[in-house]
């Protein structure tokens, strides 16, 4: 790989990015609308190397961060690819689905169009925050170390043999952080407990069962022992042929709806 410092002749700064996930794309491109040069370095082989899961709800914060780092064109294609709005209620029910309980659901308005509270496809979204960096992010690098080698200059090195040099250094590598663990060796992850992802094709046979506000409210179900899930109806996104049920399962606390 050729050293992207080299490269940089437009800008004094240039920044290495290790982790291509929703942190270091949006940032890639925060950078990039500012004339910062920057470098993404992921490790999946690909965009599509593996599932990345299959919603992410986005807050006002975070849809204002993507307003404030993407282009118009691909800020619009982001709502137009987020979900439905939440029209039910926020439930709980029995292991039966016999509902307990609900109550409106507090609904987060909007007080510009740039702060939605919505649903995306995670995919999607990624696909979204790749837009336009071909040349910017570099897959199938996986950071091992990294080192200051002169002023001012770190250097990235990865697991294929390759480096790359630059200004600043960001770990965005996710929970498991190498960077982090580099940096921090003494930091360690807070455990919240254990959840089991999945979601259900809504076929005419669940359809018959699935009481109306799973699929456009907030539902907890839970049986005696707690044990729960809890499911996002209004996950659904815009054009999709599929509205997915998303189940937390979990013992805590932590998990129960406020
Ligand atoms: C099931 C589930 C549901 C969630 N739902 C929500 C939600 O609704 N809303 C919300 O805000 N958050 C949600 N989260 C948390 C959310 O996924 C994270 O907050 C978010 O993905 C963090 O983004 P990130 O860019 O920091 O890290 P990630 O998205 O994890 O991206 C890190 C990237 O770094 C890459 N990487 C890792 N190690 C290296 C390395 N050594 N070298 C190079 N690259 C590396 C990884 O391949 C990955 O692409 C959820 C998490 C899970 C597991």
């Amino acid at each position: 790989m050729q050293k992207d410092k080299g490269a940089t002749t437009k800008a004094p700064l240039h920044v290495l990015i290790i982790g291509g996930g929703v942190g270091g794309l949006c940032l890639a491109q925060g950078l990039k609308q500012s004339g910062i040069s920057v470098a993404v370095y992921e490790r999946d082989r690909s965009v599509h190397f593996r599932s990345q899961g299959y919603r992410i709800h986005i807050n006002p914060d975070g849809s204002q961060a993507l307003h404030d780092c993407l282009p118009e064109n691909l800020f619009n294609l982001f709502v137009a690819t987020s979900g439905l709005p939440a029209t039910g209620r926020l439930a709980n029910y029995d292991s039966q689905l016999r509902e307990l309980d609900s109550r409106p659901l507090h609904q987060v308005v909007a007080d510009s169009p740039f702060t939605l509270s919505t649903e995306v496809n995670r995919l999607t979204l990624r696909e979204v925050l790749l837009a336009g960096l071909d040349d910017i992010v570099h897959f199938g690098k996986t950071l091992e170390r990294f080192e200051h080698v002169g002023a001012g200059v770190v250097r990235a090195s990865f697991a294929d043999g390759a480096s790359a040099e630059g200004d600043v250094l960001i770990g965005a590598d996710g929970t498991h952080s190498v960077t982090r663990q580099l940096l921090l060796p003494e930091a360690r992850v807070s455990e919240v407990g254990f959840a089991l992802y999945g979601k259900t094709p809504l076929t005419p046979e669940a359809m018959e069962w699935i009481p109306e506000n799973v699929l456009k409210g907030f539902s907890r179900v839970a049986d005696p022992s707690g044990v729960a899930m809890l499911d996002y109806g209004f996950a659904a996104v815009k054009n999709s042929i599929e509205q997915p049920l998303l189940g937390f399962r979990t013992l805590g606390e932590a998990h129960r709806p406020h």
